[in-house]
């Protein structure tokens, strides 16, 4: 932590002027303030900036000469502080001193660290303390004298909020890259929006507006997305709200404008009415092949040509035929789930893979093509490419703001949707008029 002492500011202009007027002054003459170092590294950054650190990694750097040593290739632990006079039995203690806080065998060449040494001490005297920086945020700090203490340490981070608004030309990666924000950011909007944009589908003039926090160390060093806290996704003629709201009981959950949640859960079933006549059972007798077979879906027995509805919003992945499934439609719902629904007697019409469905859509009817003995859906739910028992797995829930909520959320995200709404989106390239995106 760096704490700047403004007291100190004063005196160095102060100190500035009285120079301009010919005064020769040494800080020394004024005895209770002390000179001011900054280290090599952050004198490259800000030769001459007025921020007069007294503490760096809350060390009193007044009273010392700071060195920045950064690692060599090749360097290690042993060998730094060899080559700075500590001998075997002291580096032994310090490495016995870090302990779980800090793998000395972990030091990487190019990083930072920087040696202590006392101000007034000899030239020869060894340094005090070494600091190592893990990352622009992480550091360890080795007392280099008995009793070799070892300490981690972070830098203060600043939290400032950015809005960007963008037109996706070939893909959101690169438009982020063109407004100069993270990659990181792609990630967390398809994890908020996992549910109703396809993000290996998004289109050429899918426009975003986004609300968002950037971590920087000591104010100018980014270190990485925060959260996002508001955002808006023009995709396939409609536009997506999303909010970040975190309710009085602590419940935090990403709401479109209307306060649905943007998890989706998915139907209990494919059929209205039903009759479950299999379970899942990964040691299943087959029922047609007399053999033990495992059964990975659930089938729900109805008459045929019950409609089949896909139990969440999605892209059809496939549709087909084979011996054992029969005609089948497989959904593909986001990175993590798809559902299979096999055996129907005929496929609703429209159903190719790449068509976006929504939850309840009818995509199929009841039958008993492929191995079936009489009438149903075989409805089979994957989870990362495996099959998984979808009365038994923990699924995403998907809440409304409850309605205690409701007037606070409606306060909270008035002035974020103003804010969303105002940020201009920049016109296509290749587009000649205005980019219609107030469509709800
Ligand atoms: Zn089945």
């Amino acid at each position: 932590m760096i704490v700047i002492n403004k007291r100190t500011k004063r005196v160095a202009l102060l100190t500035a002027l009285l120079a301009m007027l010919g005064i020769a002054i040494l800080y020394t003459a004024i005895p209770d303030e002390k000179p001011v170092k900054l280290s090599q590294n952050e004198l490259e950054e800000n030769p001459l900036e007025d921020n007069t650190v007294s503490y760096m990694y809350d060390i009193p750097v007044d009273s010392f000469d700071v060195q920045l040593h950064r690692i060599a290739s090749g360097e290690s632990f042993g060998k730094l502080l060899n080559d700075r006079g500590f001998g075997f039995p002291a580096v032994q203690e310090m490495v016995f001193a870090a302990d779980t806080l800090f793998d000395v065998r972990k030091i990487q060449a190019g990083k930072s660290s920087y040696f202590f040494t006392p101000l007034h001490a000899a030239d020869t005297a060894p340094a005090q303390f070494w600091v190592y920086e893990m990352n622009p945020i992480d550091y360890v700090v080795f007392e280099l004298q008995a009793p070799y203490t070892v300490r981690r340490g972070q830098r203060e981070l600043t939290v400032r909020e950015r809005s960007i608004a963008g037109t996706i030309e070939s893909s959101l990666y690169l438009t982020l890259q063109n407004l100069d924000v993270s990659p990181a950011l792609a990630v967390s909007l398809a994890d908020i929006y996992a549910w109703t944009v396809d993000f290996f589908r998004i289109q050429k003039g899918d426009a975003f507006r986004v609300i968002f926090e950037e971590k920087y160390v000591e104010d100018s060093i980014f270190v990485g997305v925060g959260a996002i806290k508001a955002a808006s996704f023009y995709h396939g003629g409609t536009e997506l709200y999303a909010f970040d709201y975190t309710d009085a009981s602590g419940n935090r959950e990403f709401y479109d404008e209307k306060g649905n949640s943007l998890r989706k859960a998915f139907l209990k079933a494919p059929l209205k009415f039903f009759r479950i006549s299999s379970k899942y059972n990964p040691k299943r007798l087959h029922p047609v092949l007399k053999t033990m077979r495992p059964h990975l879906g659930t089938d729900y027995a109805a008459p045929t040509g019950t409609p089949i509805m896909t139990t969440a919003d999605g892209t059809i992945e496939k549709v087909g035929y084979t011996s054992g499934n029969g005609n089948y439609v497989k959904v593909k719902h986001n990175s993590v789930y798809s559902t299979q629904y096999l055996h129907m007697s005929k496929i609703a019409p429209g159903m190719k893979a790449g068509k976006r469905v929504r939850q309840g859509d009818v995509i199929g009817f009841v039958g008993s093509t492929g191995l079936a003995t009489g009438p149903h859906v075989c409805y089979r739910f994957w989870k990362n490419g495996k099959q998984v028992n979808p009365l038994t797995e923990k699924l995403p829930e998907s809440n409304p703001i409850p309605e205690g909520y409701r007037s606070d959320f409606e306060n909270f995200i008035a002035p974020l949707k103003v804010k969303l709404d105002n940020l201009k989106v920049p016109k296509q390239h290749s587009a000649n008029e205005e980019f219609p995106l107030a469509v709800n």
